[in-house]
């Protein structure tokens, strides 16, 4: 493993955590690369980054990187390298600026307006490049997101764009200051400047402001499949706590939804301002239901769930309501039904992988004429935005099972569809689970993720949300396509942190989003559903700003 040392750490803590995580993925590409050509090589030594605070003058040197590096074969090598600010960079920074501070939009993020921010940013992205390009030389590996390591890279160029900054000038100045492949470039843009014309609402740009939106999490699924990173408990072993969960998690709307909407005498805590009355008089924009698998509800409980967020939430102006079905193994023609009368207008039906093998292997216990039935059912019930997941990485998947996915898929032609890609740090945690994961080559997994793309455009999609995740098989990221006018508002609203989303349920997370300054803060519920059915007093009480 390679060190990575910065003078004085507590004084420059944030590029040591922005060039810390840059080091790892340049360590994960290094051994892709070389177990394609069947070897194993570790990338072991230390960065020493020393640095200069002074940044008064454009043309000094901000620090030297000291570059040790032992490989596999104990080859010791030192290298300097001078850390320095481009004029080029520079003077692309100042152009992006003057629009950002002059844009009346609310929520900028406050390292594009507030003098201080942008200088640490500045500093922050030198150094990070300088990392980048001494590690690039040595390992002779480029990383196709370049020095962006977080897992929002659209955030940053939507704000840009939104600005009214020209595309040309976003462009460039991703492409030199943090070193994206063009293909990357060429996604980030496409996605930001689609989720730029869904957030903008007749001309408004800052319209998601002034609304929040609610996320109810529903933990019970039929079987934990084996790749699962989520809160989920299997029915088999805990569904008789369905029933108290829904108690738990009535008591839990009732009690914030009558703070929100004023019809209770609970206050907040005043020397707190962590708390949801944030949301006080904002429109309800977005609902999202999922888990876990909503659908393992019965069609009476679904009903009496919805009947219960429809009696206590105003969703007179409400642009979406999801319910993530997911597995059709949990979905019935009554619980279709069941939706569809509560106005539920976009829901999930997702595969994973229409290639029976699979399926069995990965612990879903359903067959592939499951999902084709259940997709039938939903569009002869009048459902019109269907969204399909897939992922790429699964047991004994090469590109060739993901093309069969992809042509199955494209025959039932999905509104919305979405492609995962594993994360590898998890699988390869999951020892005894091993044998669920492909061992894909960074060549094979970006040709699986060519060929969902090629059946996206097939399909007339277009990507409109996307994140990374710490660790994804190939550096990669996961992308949502979907047709024109059926993009998932919801979906955007949480990745680019436009307004609050108020989240109800076990192991739900409250996030709130301060439009005056960008602040974001996050109210955590309980994973544990016994702990959230015996807790739920103390939820509401964080919400409040109780802790
Ligand atoms: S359906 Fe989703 S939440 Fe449920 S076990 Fe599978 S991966 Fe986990």
């Amino acid at each position: 493993m390679l060190n990575v040392n910065i003078d004085n750490e507590d004084e420059f803590r944030d590029i040591a955590a922005s060039v810390k995580p840059l080091v790892l993925e340049f360590e994960g590409a290094y051994k892709r690369a070389a177990a394609e050509k069947g070897e194993e090589v570790e990338l072991c030594g230390s960065i020493r980054i020393a640095l200069k605070k002074d940044m008064t003058s454009k043309d000094d040197i901000l620090g030297i990187i000291y570059l040790v590096i032992d490989e596999s074969e104990k080859r010791l090598t030192i290298e300097r390298k001078r850390i320095f600010l481009d004029e080029r960079i520079v003077s692309l920074e100042n152009t992006l600026e003057k629009k950002m501070r002059k844009a009346d939009i609310g929520g900028l993020p406050k390292n594009f307006t507030d003098e201080e921010e942008i200088e640490k940013r500045i500093f922050r992205n030198a150094v990070t490049r300088a990392v980048y390009t001494a590690l690039s030389e040595k390992t002779g590996q480029k990383l196709p997101w370049g020095t962006l390591t977080g897992i929002r890279p659209t955030k940053q160029i939507l704000w840009c764009l939104a600005a009214g900054n020209a595309e040309r000038t976003v462009k460039e100045y991703y492409r030199k200051n943090y070193l994206l492949s063009e293909e990357k470039l060429e996604l980030a843009l496409t996605v930001a400047k689609n989720e730029n014309n869904l957030l903008t609402v007749k001309g408004n740009q800052s319209y998601f402001n002034n609304g929040f939106s609610l996320y109810i999490d529903i933990p019970f699924c039929p079987s934990t499949c084996y790749y699962c990173s989520f809160t989920s408990y299997p029915v088999a072993a805990s569904g008789q706590f369905i029933e108290p969960y829904l108690n738990a998690l009535f008591r839990e709307i009732d009690e914030v939804s009558d703070y929100i909407y004023g019809r209770s005498n609970a206050s907040t805590n005043v020397e707190n301002d962590m708390n949801i009355s944030i949301m006080k008089g904002k429109r309800l924009d977005s609902v999202y239901i999922g888990g876990g698998t909503p659908t393992t509800l019965s069609a009476e409980q679904l009903d009496r769930l919805i009947t219960k967020i429809e009696q206590k939430f105003d969703l007179s102006e409400i642009l979406e309501f999801t319910v993530e079905a997911g597995r059709p193994d949990t979905i019935t023609r009554d619980k279709l039904e069941a939706l569809k009368k509560h106005g539920v207008d976009r829901i999930s039906i997702n595969p994973q992988s229409m290639n029976q093998e699979t399926l069995d292997i990965i612990g879903r216990r359903h067959t592939v004429e499951d999902i084709i039935k259940t997709y039938k059912t939903a569009r002869e019930l009048g459902f019109d935005n269907i969204n399909m997941d897939i992922i790429i990485g699964l047991a004994n998947e090469t590109p060739k099972e993901v093309a069969h996915t992809v042509e199955e898929i494209k025959k039932l032609a999905p509104d919305d569809f979405t492609v995962h890609s594993l994360a590898i740090k998890r699988a390869a945690k999951l020892n005894t689970a091993k044998k669920f994961y492909a061992d894909l080559q960074a060549t094979e997994i970006e040709e699986a993720e060519r060929i969902s793309y090629e059946a996206a455009k097939e399909m007339g999609l277009e990507p409109y949300y996307m994140y990374r995740q710490k660790n994804m098989a190939g550096n990669n990221e996961n992308v949502g396509y979907a047709k024109p006018g059926k993009y998932g508002v919801y979906n955007v609203l949480i990745m680019e942190e436009r307004q609050s989303i108020l989240a109800l349920g076990c192991g739900a997370s409250t996030k709130l989003v301060y439009p005056e300054n960008g602040r974001i803060e996050r109210i955590e519920n309980v994973k544990s559903l016994m702990d959230y059915i015996g807790r739920t007093d103390e939820m509401v009480a964080r919400k409040l700003g109780y802790r």
